[in-house]
């Protein structure tokens, strides 16, 4: 009988999620933007590490990939169209990740937006979606265009509505406040604003999420709500309609978002 693959959250950094997938005796990382911490983990769990996957190039995601890879010699799979230290299982859409001592297969989604080459995995009804999709938000446009965003987050949408979604970053409180500003009467979102409080003060993650959540809460997958459109309409006027517009605005919106 196989072993049944757990999924542990990593922290890095201040808010850097590295996540290890492991059958308690060997495990890949997800993301891992420091050494010092996947070390740790591995070790405290009796875990040998057999792969490393990579979402895109920013360095709070790579980081750790030299240290990793010399003291245990896996694999490194990351997007084709970047520069990832060490990689040497380079990923295009459609090809499948294979970890045979975790007979763990994920699909590679391309979304580009983040990054230009950025890249998710699919599979096991999991979604790691590093810096594309977070809870109750999305990436920051650093090289891609709202087009390109909107249409990656479109992609992921197709998925089924129970995917757990494992993001890279633990930003859901500052999302869900923005997402308040724009559906301050939607009550899925409500609901989320409440569990995901007291989940960080239990100090506990808000993720992963679901594809259903994300759908029913997220202001950037709901550019077609009408709630959402006379929200950016009353701020940026009534002559925005294309749902890109829309997205653009509010992504700006959001860049521009504190809390008071
Ligand atoms: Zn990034």
């Amino acid at each position: 009988m196989n072993t049944p693959l757990l999924i542990s959250p990593v922290r890095a950094f201040s808010d850097n999620y590295i996540w290890v997938i492991h059958n308690q005796r060997y495990a890949a990382v997800i993301d891992p933007g420091d050494a010092g911490p996947v070390h740790d983990f591995l070790i405290q769990n009796n875990l040998t590490l057999c792969g490393i996957l990579i979402t895109h190039h920013h360095a709070d995601h790579t980081g750790g990939i030299t240290e990793l890879v010399r003291t245990c010699h896996v694999p490194v799979f990351g997007p084709a169209t970047e520069n990832i230290p060490r990689m040497d299982h380079p990923l295009t859409e459609a090809e499948t990740v294979h970890l045979a001592p975790l007979q763990l297969t994920l699909q590679v989604i391309e979304v580009p937006g983040h990054t230009l080459g950025h890249i998710a995995y699919f599979g096991h009804g999991w979604l790691f979606s590093g810096d594309t999709l977070f809870g109750c938000g999305c990436g920051r446009l650093f090289e891609g265009t709202p087009a390109q965003m909107l249409t990656s987050l479109e992609k992921l949408c197709q998925l089924p509505a129970g995917t757990q979604v494992f993001c890279a970053h633990e930003y859901t409180l500052d999302n869900i406040a923005f997402a308040l500003t724009v559906e301050p009467d939607n009550p899925v979102l409500r609901t989320r604003s409440q569990q995901d409080h007291e989940r960080i003060a239990n100090h506990q993650p808000t993720l992963p999420s679901s594809l259903g959540l994300e759908m029913a809460t997220n202001p950037f997958l709901r550019c077609n709500e009408p709630t959402v459109r006379q929200y950016v309409q009353h701020l940026a006027g009534n002559n925005i309609n294309h749902p890109v517009e829309i997205f653009s605005h509010l992504r700006q919106m959001k860049n521009h978002f504190h809390l008071s």
